[in-house]
């Protein structure tokens, strides 16, 4: 039985990596699905500090990764479909096989709802993206639109008028979910614009995106709209589908942490970090700080 898995390879799974290799763990990391997390999808990362000139999402998983490598993290190509309690310890299943821990880190994040429509994926980090607090700063001077209506759409837009010129909202209903509070703010707001009952139909532009295809949700007419950037905001799922019931979820779906210790859950061994159990940050530093906390609690638990 070995001593740690850490399941998840964003910023939280490779920081408690880092920690748990350097106290001679010898944790086994199991990437997923979606390697390196959500950071994988952006384009400059101007925010994470130590970087003053910027870097790449991508490159700075490999840094990330490459780090956790060098003091000893496993680091697995595979995807944790299960999880179990077992006596001492819990029992992994990946599509390649099934292995034995004492205690595991969830560090499997959050993914982000997209639209599905044509261009979003082919323009992710090209004018798409799905965080404003990480890519507003490009869209000085720029026109954007937000897509949804809850506290998120909201929060974005008010967010991305201190860079944009101008801020729409496309909003598939003639009303919003999102607090009041929130909405008013963005009701008085000058440079916001709402488009309501209008959905995006596609995506346009080839090395970044020039304008929109809306189609209204009440009589089906069509439009075209001159833009730089589509902001995404319609929820994110936290990853947690594989864990099947193992963990208390918050009402939200998210892993309640904060039992023993801040990343302890429900159950004793098992701690989470990064956006699994983050609603409200989901930063990528905020991730690697508690990924770090995980591995000196886990370290802890598996001392006592
Ligand atoms: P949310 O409340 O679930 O809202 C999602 C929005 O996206 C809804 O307006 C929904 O439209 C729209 N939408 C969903 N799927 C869509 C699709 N395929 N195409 C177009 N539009 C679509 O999600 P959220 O805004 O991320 O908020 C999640 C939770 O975090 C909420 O509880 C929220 O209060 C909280 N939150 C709070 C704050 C804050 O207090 N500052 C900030 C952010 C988030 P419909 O309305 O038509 O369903």
């Amino acid at each position: 039985m070995h001593n740690l898995a850490i399941i998840g390879s964003g910023p939280a799974g490779y920081t408690a990596g880092i920690y748990a290799s350097r106290a001679s763990l010898e944790p086994v990391l199991f990437e997923g699905l979606e390697s390196g997390g959500q950071l994988m999808l952006t384009t400059d990362v101007e925010n994470y500090p130590g970087f003053d000139s910027g870097v790449m999402g991508p490159d700075l998983m490999q840094i990330f990764k490459k780090q956790a490598e060098k003091f000893g993290t496993q680091i697995k190509t595979e995807t944790v479909n299960k999880i179990e309690k077992i006596d001492g310890g819990f029992k992994l299943e990946t599509g390649k096989g099934s292995y034995e821990f004492k205690s595991v880190i969830i560090s499997s994040g959050a993914s982000a709802i997209w639209l599905d429509v044509k261009g979003e994926k082919e323009l992710q980090g090209h004018g798409v993206s799905s965080c404003a607090t990480c890519d507003g700063f490009f869209f000085k001077e720029k026109k954007v639109i937000v897509v949804g209506g809850g506290d998120s759409a909201m929060e974005e837009a008010l967010f991305l008028t201190k860079f944009a010129t101008k801020v729409y909202i496309v909003h598939r209903r003639d009303s919003f979910r999102a607090s009041k509070i929130m909405q008013d703010r963005v009701l008085e707001n000058e440079k916001i614009e709402v488009l309501w009952s209008k959905e995006v139909a596609e995506i346009h532009g080839k090395e970044a995106v020039n304008s929109v295809s809306l189609k209204d949700t009440g009589d089906g007419s069509s439009s075209k709209l001159t833009i730089d950037g589509v902001f995404v905001a319609i929820g994110h799922t936290p990853n947690v589908v594989f864990l099947d019931g193992l963990v208390d979820l918050d009402e939200k779906g998210y892993i309640k942490t904060g039992f023993t210790t801040d990343t302890s859950t429900s159950v004793p061994g098992v701690f989470a970090a990064g956006d699994v159990a983050d609603s409200v940050y989901r930063q990528a530093v905020t991730a690697a700080g508690t990924g770090c906390q995980a591995a000196i609690d886990a370290e802890r638990w598996l001392e006592h």
